[in-house]
């Protein structure tokens, strides 16, 4: 439990019409009592507002005028008591104003140690932290909005009553557990935990589908453009961006430099990176093997691999399908102009079940199927903008993918009859997976770690 008194300058740093410093701790009040010249801040109300003069200790010189905002605990931000002194904006002043709260004896806040103390003392949950570490960073009014619904503690309340329908179950198996003489226990049993295993399966999912659209909308999709020389990667950019900003040529190998185009695919914004750098992805395949490849591709949201209608599949395409194994893709088979060589059935046995689109791009053919396939590939059902709880951040995302392939894992338990209690120990680890979201189950280094990515003052 933390007992020191913490303070940081709270407003950006730069030129404002006014300047905030904050202290956060049991010895808030007393500290700024102590260098202000005005109220007796030690007796005045909670949540009240007070005009006066900072004096200089050591000089007894007026430092600053200032406004001083107290606020008793448990009622602040930290459920500490709270003080927030207002300054004139300029760079010296909140500066001298903040050295001499230091020299009363505060310490410095390190970065994000408001929120963590307002997480540690149960006034946030830690999905409404990191709420408040993207609402700083929110670039959009989109973003905003999203890290919005998020502090208002929409997400923490959908998983908190997912992990109840989770633990129910859970619940369910224990008593049939420690009774197993009710044999009418053990089919209803068996019965909730398909019903409830799917509704929660459900449910992630769609939170999953929705984080894929919210960063759509924040960041467009980073699209890479992969395949061997000469298959008509450049093409296939320009195709997309209808200008010819890539260079197209026909010696293998000699396009420049990576170039990043972004267009606006039926309403869905793509971030298209061509080439050099992709080009030598297909070299770093040979070089560094397929996991670390697969490891450059994953930052990527999409992966156009493209192929040549006019030649057999070659070694290189096999290696590119293996590191794209389990990502977005949308294959083009390119060049649908020249005589067939490639095996289609193949590349749909490799594409399982991912998109298969034939393109001549050197007649403008296939385009519109392919913008199709994009659109369907992120906006699968409806996009209504109005009303999602949507997913933003990264680990939050992490840890619902994590927690999809354990749930995963009880369902196919479930349908191979495994014992109920091996089932179990997999909705288990879902239910600590969601826990960890809203930071029930997380360790405290994970949780110095997440605070210490917010700004100071914070
Ligand atoms: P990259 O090396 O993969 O970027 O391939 P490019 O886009 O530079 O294309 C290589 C060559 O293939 C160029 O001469 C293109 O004009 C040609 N090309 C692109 N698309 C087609 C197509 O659909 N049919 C044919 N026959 N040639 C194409």
């Amino acid at each position: 439990m933390d007992t020191d008194t913490i303070t940081a300058i709270s407003t950006p740093i730069g030129e404002g019409a006014i300047a905030i410093v904050r202290l956060s701790g049991p010895e808030a009040v007393k500290i700024s009592n102590k260098l202000f010249q005005g109220n007796d801040l030690t007796s005045v109300n909670s949540h009240t507002i007070h005009y006066g003069k900072i004096i200089d200790p050591s000089t007894s010189e007026v430092a600053e005028e200032v406004m001083v905002t107290i606020m008793r605990g448990p009622r602040t931000f930290t459920r500490e008591d709270v003080v927030e002194i207002n300054c004139h904006g300029g760079l010296a002043s909140v500066n001298r104003l903040l050295e001499l709260v230091l020299a009363e004896g505060a310490r410095l806040a390190e970065p994000g140690e408001f929120t963590k103390r307002a997480f540690l003392n149960g006034r946030i949950d830690l999905s409404q932290a990191e709420a408040v570490m993207d609402l700083i960073r929110a670039k959009t009014d989109k973003a905003m909005n999203v890290a919005l619904k998020q502090m208002d503690g929409r997400l923490s309340k959908l998983i908190q009553s997912l992990r109840q329908e989770l633990l129910e179950t859970v619940a369910h198996v224990e008593v049939n557990i420690d009774y197993p003489e009710y044999d009418d226990v053990e089919e209803m049993t068996l019965e909730m935990m398909v019903k409830k295993t799917n509704q929660v399966y459900v449910e992630i999912e769609r939170l999953l589908q929705m984080a894929k659209q919210g960063k759509i909308l924040r960041e467009g999709i980073s699209t890479a453009i992969i395949g061997r020389p000469n298959v008509g990667k450049s093409s296939l950019m320009n195709a997309l961006v209808h200008e010819n900003k890539a260079i197209v040529t026909d010696i293998p190998g000699t396009t420049r430099d990576a170039i990043e185009e972004y267009v606006n695919i039926r309403g869905v914004p793509l971030r298209l990176v061509d080439t050099a750098g992709i080009r030598e992805t297909e070299d770093i395949v040979e070089r560094i093997g397929v996991e670390k490849s697969r490891q450059v591709l994953k930052e990527s949201d999409l992966i156009l691999l493209v192929l040549n209608y006019g030649e057999e599949l070659t070694k290189e395409d096999l290696n590119l399908f293996k590191v794209v194994e389990d990502l977005d893709i949308i294959v083009i088979v390119n060049k649908t102009d020249l005589d067939q060589k490639i095996d289609i059935d193949k590349i749909k046995h490799y594409a399982n079940g991912r998109p298969v689109i034939t393109t001549a791009l050197i007649e403008e053919v296939g385009i519109d199927a392919l913008e199709t396939a994009i659109a369907d590939t992120f906006f699968a059902g409806e996009l209504d903008v109005g009303d999602l709880t949507y997913v933003s951040n990264v680990r939050h995302i992490q840890l619902l993918k994590q927690a999809l392939q354990s749930l995963t894992d009880a369902i196919n338990g479930i349908e191979d009859k495994m014992p109920i209690d091996l089932v179990q120990i997999d909705v288990t680890r879902t239910w600590e997976l969601l826990g960890e979201i809203v930071g029930d189950t997380v360790q405290e280094s994970l949780i110095d770690q997440l605070f210490s990515q917010f700004c100071l003052g914070k």
